[in-house]
């Protein structure tokens, strides 16, 4: 993303508006601000006129003139965000609306990179060390890319098996080794607390992977960064917004992550749609509804009628014993026919991944892979940038990366999967 588009993304967030009123605001066709917004190697990119930069600043100025309170003001992100003073990633309960935000900030700035079209060297020197003591792709292997694609490296652990763990390590004495070799721990481990236990050992930066059926912020974080996106081509706000949460959302620890998150902004309506015997605990809900958001529970998938995102989830398998569930048949599907009966066109369809594509899982369908609609690899594309974000916050490079950038030498496809074209020139 040109510096001119994080511009102007920055500011329809800090404003809080659609691209529609900013549009009539600064006195604008939509059609022009949309070209403003478009990747620059797209046909359609065009620069937009200094005069109207120099507006925007007024406006900003005038009506949105920081994010941030004066109190937190002379504050890091870091500092704001930070666990009992340390630069620790555990939870998504760290953050508030505003620190959230200038967090999208800066990964609107990593999108170049994130794109392959820039490069930059801010992490040389530093290691990240990547724990995953649960089965992983995505998460480990962006986590890792992004941390390469700053310039760091990274060393890499996988499973109990081939780890000192096995031999009854504690968690304490691994963090605190692993804290002499590394710079940063990503650690994804099966027990809800655990990963919080890693951070108390050390004072290197400790990011949550997913522990148990707890949390996953940067899944949560990269989640909401996306409905972000999506909603300002389409025209919608996050506030006031319609989210149906379908599947496990007992132990889904990336939905417990997401409500939460969401719950900062305001007038929120939540379907949440699960088996009788996975429904989302009680611990989250009573937190999302001190927010005063609509929150309804139900085991049908009529009740998405409506929603502005369909938030799909993964039956957790690995976290309860191998029993028949009740209510969840072939019928509990997102498929291309119920999201037709339901929804419109400007719905959009999320799921973390993976997706169980067995037959009988009843997992999220294929048949919307060349829809629009289905924003699930957008989604993961998104992982880079929001865990560059993540890295460059905690190890307090974020506000040089935008002047570190350089061209990348090397020619990247204009489309990095086969379905993407259908998306084409929608950014
Ligand atoms: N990848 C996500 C997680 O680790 C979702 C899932 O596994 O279903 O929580």
């Amino acid at each position: 993303m040109s510096a001119q588009q994080t511009f102007l993304r920055d500011a329809m967030r800090r404003l809080n508006m659609t691209r529609d009123s900013f549009a009539e605001r600064i006195g604008v066709r939509r059609r022009a601000l949309d070209t403003w917004l478009l990747p620059e190697d797209s046909s359609e990119y065009r620069t937009m006129p200094s005069i109207v930069e120099k507006f925007v600043g007024e406006i900003l100025g005038r009506e949105a003139p920081s994010g941030e309170s004066t109190q937190s003001a002379h504050k890091s992100l870091a500092e704001r965000i930070g666990v009992s003073g340390k630069p620790h990633l555990l939870s998504v309960d760290q953050f508030s609306r505003d620190s959230l935000e200038d967090l999208f900030h800066v990964a609107d700035i990593m999108q170049p990179i994130a794109r392959r079209q820039k490069i930059s060297r801010v992490l040389e020197g530093a290691v990240l060390g990547n724990l995953f003591f649960e089965a992983s792709t995505r998460t480990r292997v962006s986590f890792g890319a992004a941390f390469c694609r700053l310039g760091g490296s990274v060393c890499d652990t996988t499973g109990f098996t081939f780890s000192s763990m096995a031999k009854g390590e504690s968690i304490y004495d691994t963090s605190r080794v692993m804290s002499g070799y590394v710079d940063a721990l990503v650690v994804r481990h099966p027990e809800q607390g655990s990963v919080a236990e890693f951070a108390r050992a050390t004072n290197i930066p400790v990011i949550n992977g997913g522990d148990g059926p707890g949390e996953h912020p940067s899944q949560a974080i990269l989640d909401l960064y996306t409905i972000g996106r999506e909603f300002s081509r389409l025209g919608k706000l996050v506030d006031g917004a319609h989210v149906a949460m379908v599947g496990d959302l007992r132990y889904g620890r990336t939905v417990h992550s997401l409500i939460k998150l969401l719950a900062l902004y305001r007038g929120l309506k939540f379907t949440l749609i699960a088996p009788p015997s996975l429904e989302m605990p009680a611990y989250i809900l009573d937190q999302v509804s001190q927010h005063g958001h609509v929150i309804e529970q139900s085991h049908s998938l009529a009740d998405l009628k409506g929603a502005d995102v369909v938030y799909a989830t993964r039956i957790q398998k690995e976290r309860f014993a191998d029993e028949a569930i009740e209510g969840y048949t072939p019928d509990f599907q997102i498929n291309e026919a119920l999201i037709d009966k339901y929804c419109d066109s400007r719905t959009i369809i999320m799921h973390p991944l993976p997706r169980d594509s067995r037959p009988g899982a009843n997992d999220l369908s294929t048949d919307l892979n060349n829809d629009p609609r289905l924003a699930i690899f957008r989604q993961t594309d998104n992982g880079i940038p929001v865990r560059m974000a993540i890295f460059a916050i905690l190890m307090g490079v974020d506000k040089q990366v935008q002047h570190s950038m350089r061209d990348a030498a090397w020619r990247a496809p204009s489309h990095i999967g086969p379905d993407d074209a259908s998306f084409d020139g929608l950014d």
